[in-house]
């Protein structure tokens, strides 16, 4: 059995939103991705050195690649090694002209509700702010896009909303870019196929990949907000049937965190159970 199994680490893999994690599950998951054809990915949207920390502080596995500062970089682990794969950086740098983030970021000097993130969330490919809650952060982003129009940049522009921190956070990629198309083009780089892959998130920037043909799994612990846009779109783009949503329950685990991720493989793969009970290891 051949598995690419992606997952977002704050609040999906990684327990630290207000739900509890079921004792197990951490473990499970651990185990699940030991085996030998399973292919581990994280995908998330903090960078190199903040996934490194949650790798120690969560006690996390290595994955076999990162796609890390969301989907505007990709690296790949070898003996807990990074490695930058230059490939994406040539592909997605193409829709941007060659300009950096400090280019992009004059083009929307002057613009109400714009907060710059911290140069350790800045990259190349990845241009980030913060927006207060209280922005019509629609009509924001059509002024930027509109500022966009008269040059060849192709950007895509992706919100989300940090629950914790109360604020909403707005990044700008290059348009190919982001986890959905970095996810597919690991996809094709490892000859796994649809059915051979599956995607765990929680919020914000995992709802585009949810709503893809990427069999997906949303965690218990999402919000009641993010299941409602999950399904929406999900439905707009007829892809109802590769989103799974965890309700908890599977091998007596809430469904929250690692226990949605291992419920959602489950569901693709039932050939897969025999190595996610989580009382039976030998
Ligand atoms: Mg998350």
């Amino acid at each position: 059995m051949r598995l690419l199994l992606c997952t977002d680490l704050d609040r999906t893999l990684l327990p630290n939103g207000p739900q509890p994690e079921s004792a197990a599950a951490r473990e499970g998951f651990s185990r699940l991705v030991s085996q030998p054809g399973v292919v581990l990915v994280f995908v998330t949207g903090r960078d190199k050195a903040r996934v490194q920390q949650a790798i120690t502080n969560y006690q996390l596995p290595d994955p076999d690649y990162v796609i890390a500062d969301v989907g505007s970089s990709l690296y790949r682990l070898d003996n807990s090694e990074w490695h930058h794969v230059l490939q994406w950086d040539e592909m997605i740098g193409q829709d941007w002209q060659g300009k950096s983030r400090a280019d992009l970021q004059d083009l929307f000097l002057g613009l109400d509700g714009l907060r710059l993130q911290e140069l350790s969330k800045q990259n190349t490919h990845k241009l980030s702010y913060y927006v207060p809650l209280y922005t019509d952060h629609h009509k924001l982003m059509e002024k930027m896009k509109d500022r966009l129009q008269h040059t060849n940049i192709q950007a895509s522009f992706i919100w989300s909303v940090d629950e914790l921190a109360n604020t909403g956070l707005l990044d700008i990629l290059p348009a190919s870019a982001g986890k959905r198309h970095a996810i597919e083009f690991l996809m094709r780089q490892l000859d796994f196929s649809q059915q051979q892959t599956v995607f765990a998130g929680d919020s914000g920037n995992d709802i585009a990949v949810m709503a893809s043909p990427v069999q997906s799994v949303l965690v218990a612990n999402a919000t009641d907000d993010v299941r409602q846009q999950v399904m929406q779109h999900a439905k707009l783009n007829h892809q109802l049937e590769t989103v799974y949503i965890a309700r908890g329950d599977f091998f007596g685990m809430n469904g929250n965190y690692s226990a949605g991720i291992l419920e959602g493989v489950a569901h693709y793969m039932p050939e897969a159970v025999g190595w996610l009970n989580p009382g039976d290891h030998e």
